[in-house]
């Protein structure tokens, strides 16, 4: 099974990955994560990458493409979650490349619908485990213990790039690079939209329901 999570920052999708990827034993690959993880281990990739994250661009699509190609195959689970890939009609194609040689496709990209309104509500609001990258937000899903993860314990912090000045490059990027990407998968016929607007528990249900 590979399901493919699509919507622009902020409207929810780390936040129902982590909770469906338990649920239905997917790996769960995102790609802000492996490069937040590139980041904080000082990589070559990660040091190439931070530049482009901090202000809300893409990471080139080479390095993103070279990034999930290997981690692809042979998962220890019953299938794979994709949260924040592909990002570009480039992105989107290479995959379907990928995957077409591996005799397999994607079988299901969900597409979280939310107004920019919301989102920059959720993304000005927004506080992240850096060591299991749970999201939190200081209103609508607030931790426990204040200022800690419920998961694991660590002290959340705020991402540089929820800064508001970065937060509005995001949503503009999100929308000439990333949009386009529904449109592959519409045509491809695997596509299927929820209301990301309501609360985390409907959306949750929809999300069941779109699976299936
Ligand atoms: P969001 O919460 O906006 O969905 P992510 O954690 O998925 O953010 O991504 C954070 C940043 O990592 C992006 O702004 C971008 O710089 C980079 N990034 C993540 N995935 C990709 C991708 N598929 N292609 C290019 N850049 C990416
Ligand atoms: P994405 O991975 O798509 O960037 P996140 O899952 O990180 O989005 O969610 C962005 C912010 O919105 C987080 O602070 C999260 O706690 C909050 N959030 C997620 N889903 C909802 C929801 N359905 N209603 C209200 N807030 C939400
Ligand atoms: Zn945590």
């Amino acid at each position: 099974m590979l399901i493919v999570f699509l919507g622009a920052p902020g409207a929810g999708k780390g936040t129902q990955a982590k909770t469906l990827a338990q649920k239905q034993n997917l790996t769960h690959l995102a790609t802000g994560d492996l490069l937040r993880a590139e980041v904080a281990a000082a990589t070559a990739l990660g040091l190439a990458a931070k530049a482009f994250m901090d202000r809300g661009d893409l990471v080139p699509d080479d390095v993103m493409i070279g990034m999930i190609k290997g981690r692809l195959e042979g998962p220890d689970s019953d299938g794979i979650l994709l949260d924040g890939f592909p990002r570009t009609v480039a992105q989107a194609t290479a995959l379907d490349e990928a995957l077409t040689t591996a005799n397999t496709s994607v079988d299901r990209s969900i597409f979280f619908k939310v107004s920019e309104e919301e989102l920059v509500r959720r993304l000005a609001g927004r506080a992240t485990c850096p060591n299991c990258q749970r999201p939190y937000h200081d209103t609508f899903n607030k931790p426990q213990n204040t200022d800690k993860c419920d998961d694991c314990g660590s002290d959340l912090i705020r991402r540089e790039d929820d800064k508001p000045e970065a937060v509005r490059n995001r949503l503009k990027v999100y929308a000439t690079q990333t949009t386009p990407v529904l449109e592959h998968y519409q045509k491809v016929g695997n596509l299927v939209e929820v209301d990301g607007e309501q609360s985390i528990d409907a959306v949750q249900e929809d999300l069941a329901a779109a699976i299936g």
